[in-house]
């Protein structure tokens, strides 16, 4: 039988998944656990090759992944060396000397049906960059270095905020091909060299391997990072327009004593901006850049100007462009993780685009012949996450008050997409977030980054008028004195991740 073929009585789907990256291991562990009846997952991978070996802060939705997956979380912390996040800091983004921290979770809570930042943005009607902070749990806790599992039941604002995890991205994948294995994905070792597709359509039939193998499958996954070796280079929508930065120089350097930021840092820098992500074996560090605006050497020099200590290895050279593929999903690949498209990590977002491709995947999992109509579902969703995630972005940037080097006059100057345009339109005018109803960045986070960033709105939602202002100051210092006090409770987040996922 020729490898990838299935044994008598087998009639699933066929499934090749081509990489074993971040991409490449979650989804099939994630076939493996939530389609296995409807299909058998080969993965393969070349180690000559290797991962990118970045991508380190996440989301608070890679909680619900392990968690669907059953895999134990102090477990997963322990052999990722991973800490929490409860929000990335935003230094020297609206102007140099500001911060402000976009926690998971949200503000205050809403009152007669209208958001709590109009409340507040009545008794703050000026740019004061992280003055919303205090009412989020979330920030609370992240300023002080503290952390002590949520209870978001409760529906108080002093117990309840997301959080996610910062973890070593070399340690990741092999984590998951553990899990993966023991669940029956196969794993072949060797370099793709060429693919053989049916004539009349283009659908991949088989992958070809360095060493003489021929791999079959029905339905092919994408997860070849930046190469995009199956998806190829026909359908990509490029936005670096919107998103010049095109490089980053990475490097690790040593943990310092004391407690742990249960933070990711993304401080504001001459032509981008530098991560910070603390792990407990190491920090990870780098400079995502636009190379219009800075050459490859200077940034080196900027970058290590900035870290904190000496790097633990040479500072590495990455390349990528703003932009996803048009059809993520084309005939039987469906691409996945940097395959499919790439925004910069300032929001931590690659990852999530991952999970939230397999989930959709999962939603529209093929029959034989695929139909066109679960291609479809699936290529919407994920350009409706890809869109709107590309829109927040350009807000950090296109929201900023910095003339100080050509860079921040670019992206401060630059014409937006239209309905990033119109959200800022109704935002002044209005402090309103236009909703969606699902997927990311949702209202707290907007208001987050827009009143952090000083883009303080003219006017205010008038059904939360409180004709009594010394009531509604005497509300709001309640509010922020009972989270302060449920903070203060929390203990350190070294001493936390000691006492819980060591
Ligand atoms: P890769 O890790 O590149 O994996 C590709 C796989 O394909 C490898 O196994 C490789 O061996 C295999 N392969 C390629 N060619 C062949 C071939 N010919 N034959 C066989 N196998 C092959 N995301 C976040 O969520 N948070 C972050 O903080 C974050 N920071 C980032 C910072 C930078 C500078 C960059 C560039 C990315 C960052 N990301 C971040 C994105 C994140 O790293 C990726 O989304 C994630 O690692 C998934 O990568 P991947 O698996 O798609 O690709």
């Amino acid at each position: 039988m020729r490898k990838g073929t299935t044994g008598p009585g087998d009639d699933r789907l066929r499934v090749v998944v081509v990489g074993g990256g971040t991409a490449g291991w979650m989804t099939a562990a994630a076939l493996a656990a939530l389609a296995g009846q409807a299909c058998r997952v080969e993965l393969v991978e070349s180690a000559e090759i290797g991962i990118v070996g970045v991508g380190e802060a996440t989301l608070p939705h890679m909680r619900f992944f392990i968690q669907r997956l059953g895999i134990d979380e102090a477990a997963f912390m322990r052999a990722t060396d991973a800490t929490f996040k409860l929000g990335i800091e935003f230094r020297d983004f609206g102007e140099i000397g500001e911060r402000y921290i976009h926690p998971f979770g949200t503000y205050g809570r809403p009152l007669g049906g209208v958001a709590f930042h109009h409340y507040f943005l009545q008794r703050h009607p000026r740019p004061g960059g992280s003055a919303i902070g205090p009412y989020s749990a979330g920030v609370t806790a992240a300023e002080q270095r503290r952390f002590a599992l949520p209870d978001n039941e409760a529906d108080d604002p002093a117990t309840s905020f997301g959080y996610a995890y910062q973890f070593d991205a070399t340690r990741f994948a092999p984590f998951l091909r553990d899990w993966a294995e023991a669940r029956g994905v196969t794993r072949t070792e060797g370099r793709i060299v060429d693919v053989e597709r049916e004539r009349t359509n283009g659908d991949v039939r088989a992958v070809l391997l360095a060493g003489g193998e021929r791999i079959e499958g029905d339905l092919f996954v994408d997860c070849s990072g930046f190469r995009a070796l199956l998806i190829g280079e026909q359908s990509w929508e490029d936005w670096s327009h919107w998103l010049p930065c095109d490089r980053a120089v990475a490097a690790p350097t040593a943990s310092p004593a004391g407690t742990i930021e249960p933070f990711t840092r993304a401080a504001a820098m001459p032509a981008g901006w530098r991560w910070r992500i603390p792990l407990r074996h190491r920090v990870g560090n780098g400079y995502v850049y636009a190379s219009r605006f800075l050459d490859d050497d200077m940034a080196r020099e900027q970058f290590l100007a900035a870290i904190e200590g000496e790097p633990l290895a040479e500072p590495r050279l990455l390349r990528f462009r703003a932009g996803r593929r048009t059809r993520s999903w084309t005939g039987n690949v469906v691409a996945i993780g940097l395959a499919s498209g790439f925004l910069e990590p300032l929001e931590s977002t690659s990852i999530y685009l991952v999970q939230m491709a397999i989930t959709a995947l999962v939603e529209h999992f093929p029959g034989r012949p695929i139909d066109a109509l679960d291609r479809d579902g699936f290529n919407r969703s994920v350009d409706a996450e890809y869109d709107r995630i590309r829109d927040f972005l350009i807000l950090h940037y296109h929201a900023t008050r910095r003339s100080d080097t050509p860079f921040w006059d670019h992206v401060r100057n630059m014409e937006t997409p239209p309905e990033l345009a119109q959200k800022l339109a109704l935002w002044r005018e209005t402090a309103q977030v236009a909703q969606y109803s699902h997927g990311l960045f949702l209202e707290p986070s907007w208001v987050a980054v827009l009143l952090g960033q000083g883009v303080i709105p003219h006017g205010w939602d008038q059904r939360a008028a409180i004709p009594d202002p010394a009531a509604l100051d005497r509300a709001l210092e309640t509010l922020q004195g009972a989270i302060a006090e449920r903070v203060a409770a929390m203990p350190d987040h070294r001493v936390w991740l000691e006492g819980h996922a060591a």
